[in-house]
């Protein structure tokens, strides 16, 4: 570290109370998606912050967003900082959502507690640690830099964990990413504070739903069962399927080992009558299911086409097909994502990971997410590859009780994101 990185080190360190602070605050507000609770209080909280030193700020409801209502408003705030020359942007993308609290918590879910240099609560790791961490470092820089070039942006966003239609994907399709405007973006979601995420796998999601034709329970040789063709389907995909998938690995560092390999989960199954109230007493009646369906959900890599990937399974039903008669079968999609991974030379990898060294004396672990995280609307419509997610929490705790963020995790990354807005925004 030369003076300047040390002096910014010393800056975020010095901050460590404002960041404890600053992240305790954001636990407090209890953003739970569904239904999307507190949006525009946890926008407003970081708008009056950011404005309140200068920072420009606009806050934008995705209005007409999947689930955006009057009750429940799809707010997003973008802040952003200009330099005192042009230059590029670097922006910090958080999404202030979390998950439902679920059951086994030990403390308050909404507390903002610090035990042991960990604080606890809902959403403390994913990701309003590494949030906070981001609002640190930009104070920290503007304070000992504020002579730079270009500009620092700090958005945090509605609904990335039910997709991030109301959130990045709204920006982005509003001009907020593009390339114009933004050049470097770090999503702060909880990697660890020494990895590099640079992407995600593929997602294709559909539903394959088998016909027969409903008769008396008694003679279902009347009728054709839509649940029998589904097994066969299963059958199918258990012989052939799974195994073929096994073979296709990826040279993606994608985390954990299992998910280095094309996968295929089946999320869920329905076929005849349907399910009754819990309330209900009698006893089901006696038919023919008429009806099967799945959902599948298929992870693939960036090794893979889609459309390859697309085309395994409809081969797979015209298999079954060509040996049970009455097989008929309907396929309809619901959701695709590409592969996403920026590469290993773009200038926000080789900066952050010069950070890391700086920082943690140690080199960065480069890795990819098994699942898709906002990144995905930021490549596909803000078309921008120089994207990656590094910040600080642990991800296996993302989701579950008792979910806590490192202080120490906190500072460090923060002064990794600061030393990253030093090497893009000051020149050498
Ligand atoms: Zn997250």
């Amino acid at each position: 570290m030369d003076t300047l990185d040390t002096k910014l080190s010393a800056e975020v360190a010095a901050r460590e109370a404002d960041l404890v602070a600053l992240c305790a605050d954001l636990v407090r507000i209890p953003t739970l998606n569904p239904p999307g609770q507190h949006y525009r209080e946890i926008c407003t909280y970081l708008a009056e912050r950011l404005g309140a030193t200068g920072w420009k700020v606009d806050m934008v409801r995705a209005e007409g967003a999947p689930a955006d209502t009057v009750e429940y408003p799809r707010w997003n705030v973008i802040a952003r900082r200009e330099g005192s020359r042009p230059g590029e942007c670097v922006h910090f993308n958080s999404h202030h959502d979390v998950v439902e609290v679920g059951r086994g918590w030990t403390v308050d879910p909404f507390g903002g507690e610090v035990i042991d240099g960990k604080l606890y609560g809902r959403g403390a790791c994913d990701m309003k640690g590494g949030l906070a961490a981001s609002v640190i470092a930009a104070e920290a820089f503007l304070a000992v830099c504020p002579d730079f070039a270009g500009a620092v942006e700090i958005s945090a966003t509605a609904d990335e964990e039910s997709g991030g239609y109301g959130g990045v994907a709204y920006l982005a399709e509003r001009g907020w990413f593009a390339p114009e405007r933004v050049q470097h973006v770090i999503i702060p979601e909880p990697l660890n504070k020494d990895r590099i995420c640079l992407g995600h796998r593929g997602v294709w999601w559909a539903e394959i739903e088998t016909h027969g034709r409903i008769a008396h329970g008694s003679m279902p040789f009347l009728g054709d069962s839509a649940v029998r063709h589904m097994g066969a389907v299963l059958a199918e995909m258990e012989e052939t399927l799974f195994p073929l998938l096994a073979t296709k690995h990826t040279e993606m560092p994608v985390v954990p080992e299992g998910a280095k390999q094309s996968t295929l989960n089946i999320n869920s199954i329905h076929g005849g009558e349907a399910d009754h109230p819990a309330d209900y007493t009698g006893l089901p009646a006696p038919c023919v299911p008429d009806s099967c369906r799945i959902v599948i959900d298929r992870r693939f890599l960036i090794e893979e086409d889609l459309a390859e990937v697309k085309r395994e399974v409809t081969a797979l039903l015209e298999k079954v097909k060509a040996v049970r008669p009455k097989f008929t079968y309907d396929i309809r999609d619901l959701f695709e994502v590409q592969p996403s991974m920026a590469p290993d030379d773009a200038p926000i990898v080789r900066t952050t990971a010069s950070a890391i060294e700086k920082v943690l004396a140690r080199q960065p672990d480069y890795v990819v997410s098994p699942g898709t995280y906002d990144q995905k609307h930021i490549d596909r419509i803000g078309k921008l590859k120089n994207c990656i997610a590094y910040g600080p929490g642990i991800l296996d705790l993302a989701h579950q009780p008792d979910e806590w963020v490192g202080v120490q995790d906190m500072v460090d990354s923060a002064k990794v994101m600061a030393l990253v807005l030093r090497d893009l925004l000051v020149p050498q």
